[in-house]
Parts: structure tokens; sequence; C-alpha cells
């Protein structure tokens, strides 16, 4: 086991005094060789996602450089990635429910307005980044959930589709028909060294996954806005929302700090309020990889049950988080072994390694 959190911090008098300035040269971040942190930032246009958003990162610098706000170009950018039926874990072919419907969670915060909205499982809506963005600009609620989300979009112009693709559908079914008590309804609580609906699911072959897009932005002007959008945990409950449309969950912003945001076990990121975290930590000086592997760590010590720990007493779940502060430097940490996640610093857009809390 190895814990990362021995980075150098920045020096919170000089990261507010360099913002007040906006000066985006920072104290030069030291970092271990495995975490990710960008120094020397220069600022936006950047934009930083998960492993799947190379192309949502890509269309979000190009847009920032085409005069759109971080806000709508992130949301524009997930839409391709939720368009895409070969992603299962977001919009368009996501894994459904346990009753064989996808429902979908999203959620969307701008930084300049502090506002945000959101919606939770809502049915046959393919971009629901976009409806999450009609409830931030069009209403003064932040969260819409099931069928009303869904009249809401329905009302604003969006078409109803069947979302559930046959290869989707497929494993469903194979998952329903193989149904055995590692399901979500528990009747034991002992050490399990690996998810076990993950475990299931690799026996059968079939796709099994926390999944989700989250994409972040920062443009030239230093302003922010960030969106998460996923299906969610693969054959849910009907009705379970994650951490995804919760705001300070699944992401947040704070336009004079940064932004966060979250993949993996929702339920974690929501007894955390796990991307507020990240953003206050930041505030207070630490960088964005070492604020994430903080709220990681946080998160790990606030996991009570056996049935969620090995029998080393770690997490046995994945969670994955993102972090881009106002200065352009950015990081990604994740629970266990490092996960690929994406960025684009103007320059171009790549995937890098991420920190992580546990060795593999
Ligand atoms: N966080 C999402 C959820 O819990 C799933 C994921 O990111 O893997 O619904």
């Amino acid at each position: 086991m190895g814990t990362l959190l021995t980075m150098s911090k920045i020096n919170r008098r000089a990261f507010l005094a360099a913002s007040a300035a906006a000066v985006p040269m920072l104290p030069v971040i030291t970092s271990s060789a495995k975490a990710t942190v960008k120094s020397n930032a220069k600022g936006g246009p950047i934009a930083i996602s998960s492993g799947n958003g190379l192309p949502a990162v890509t269309k979000a610098v190009e847009l920032m450089r085409a005069g759109s706000q971080p806000t709508e170009a992130v949301v524009q950018g997930v839409a391709i990635v939720e368009s895409n039926p070969n992603d299962m874990s977001v919009g368009y072919g996501g894994l459904p429910n346990e009753n064989g419907i996808v429902q979908l969670d999203s959620s969307v915060m701008d930084g300049p307005t502090h506002k945000a909205g959101a919606v939770a499982a809502i049915e046959n809506i393919m971009n629901p980044a976009q409806v999450a963005l009609k409830v931030l600009r069009r209403t003064d609620h932040v969260l819409l959930v099931g069928d009303g989300a869904k009249q809401f979009a329905l009302a604003h112009g969006f078409k109803a589709e069947d979302l559930l693709t046959d290869k989707a559908r497929k494993a469903w079914l194979k998952w329903k028909e193989n149904l055995n008590p590692n399901d979500d309804w528990l009747d034991h609580d002992q050490h399990i060294e690996k998810d076990p609906r993950q475990a299931r699911a690799e026996q059968l072959g079939i796709p099994y996954h926390y999944g989700t897009i989250h994409c972040s932005a920062l443009d030239a002007n230093g302003d922010l806005g960030a969106c998460t959008t996923t299906s969610g945990l693969s054959y849910k409950i009907p009705g379970r929302a994650g951490d995804s449309p919760i705001i300070g969950a699944g992401m947040y912003v704070q336009n004079e700090v940064g932004s966060a945001g979250a993949t993996g076990r929702g339920e974690s990121l929501m007894q955390s309020c796990g991307s507020f975290q990240i953003v206050q930590h930041m505030a207070n000086g630490d960088d964005p990889t070492q604020a994430c592997l903080k709220v990681l760590k946080w998160i790990a010590d606030h996991t009570k049950r056996k049935v969620l720990l090995n029998s080393k007493g770690q997490p046995n779940f994945g969670a994955t988080l993102y972090a881009l502060r106002k200065d352009g430097a950015y990081g990604c940490a994740t629970m266990r072994g490092g996960a690929a996640f994406t960025v684009h610093d103007g320059t171009k857009a790549r995937r890098e390694r991420s920190a992580f809390l546990y060795e593999k």
C-alpha cells in the first residue's frame, strides 16, 4: 500500500496573492513521481475530463476559443460522449437499471453566476447534461427528477427516444437471468476483496461499471464551468440517483478557486460531499492532485461497512476525482492503481495517468 499524501503544499498566501493579481504563474508545485500536477500553470483555455473524455475536452477547448463560456463548452463536449452508443456508461447506450430502463443523471455548474442545474433518473432523453443546463438557465431550481425532469425536457423541445441499445439490453438480460445473492439487497456484512457485482459480471462476461463522464473547463478570462453526466451504476435499483446530479458530490465549481468532479462509487461521493471538499482543499492552498488525494483518504477513513472494505480495511470500490484550479493547474487521483484521465491544455488533447491512494 502506498499513500501519496506527502506532496508539498502551495503556500496559501502565495496562491491568493497570485490569484488576486491575476498572475497565472504560481510557485512550482513539487510532487511525487506518480502524481500528475501541472506546475507553472498558464491559465485557460483548458479542459480536464475522465478517461472517456478525449472528444469532450477537444470540443470544449475549441468552443471556448471561439468565445463560448466554459459551462456551455463542457455541456457541448460531453454531448459527444452522451450520444455515442458505444460508451455504455453515459447517455444513449448506457447500461440500464434493474428493470431494463436507462435512467440518466447529470449536473452542470456555472462559475461566474454560481448557479447549478441537474436532473436525476431522467428517462428517454439522450443528452441529460443539456437538460441540466436548461434547469440552470430557465428555472429558479437546481434539481429535477424522474418524470418531472422528462416533462421539463419535452417542454423545452427535447425529443423522447429509446436509449436502450441492443448491446445494453442483452447485457442486462444476462444479468437478470443470473441474479444471485450478491445484489444490492444486502443480507450480510463481511469483508469482501472485490466489489461482488463487478466480480459476478466478469464471470458472466458482461459489462458492469460505475462509469461516467466529468468535464471541467477554464477559459482565458479565468471563468470556470463543470458538468458530469452518466447512466450511473449498472443494473441499479430503479430510481437510484448517484452523485452525478448532486451538486458538491459529482461536481462543484467555485469561480474564485477552481472546479472539481468525480466518477466512481456515487454513494461514497455523496456521503463525503467529495467535489465540494476538493474545491475547499484547493481554496486552502492544496494543489489539485493533493486535494483529490485528501478526499480519497477521507472517503477511505469514513468507509465503515465491511462489505465495502477488503481484508486490509481498504475500500474495495473505485472512485476517481478530478480538479482544475483557477490558474489552470489540474490534477486527478483515483482510489487504486491509477486511472487514465484526459486533458486539453490549449495545445493538444491527451491522456494522462492519475495519482492514486492505494497500489493495485
Ligand atoms: N458516479 C456514478 C454513479 O454512482 C457512476 C460512475 O461514475 O461510475 O452513479
